[in-house]
């Protein structure tokens, strides 16, 4: 189930496009395919990602089934997560190296 977020939520709009904009195989240039949209929580803040998904045009290149994505995103959070990885470093910090208890990590 996605998680629901608040309506009164304020995010800080992030865009992203993929890094390199030539294909790798045959170096032609990506065209954008397709867009995705995530709403994340990293510690600063929550965060509404916009993400410009790529492919190679050329229907005869091997790397033209494959959907690229920008690494920003994945540096940002977990695929298919909602928290960021530095929120999921601040919780198994204390949680592991502190021993604190899920209770004290909720109120924190
Ligand atoms: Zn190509």
């Amino acid at each position: 189930m996605p998680y629901r977020w608040p309506d009164d939520t304020v995010f800080t709009r992030l865009d992203f496009n993929v890094e390199d904009g030539w294909c790798l195989t045959c170096g032609c240039k990506l065209t954008v395919c397709d867009h995705r949209h995530r709403r994340l929580f990293p510690l600063k803040g929550p965060v509404h990602v916009g993400c410009k998904l790529a492919h190679c045009p050329q229907r005869v290149c091997p790397a033209h089934i494959q959907t690229l994505s920008p690494a920003a995103e994945t540096a940002l959070a977990m695929p298919w997560g909602v928290l960021g990885w530095d929120v999921g470093c601040w919780l198994g910090h204390r949680r592991c190296a502190r021993h604190w208890s899920v209770g004290h990590l909720r109120t924190e």
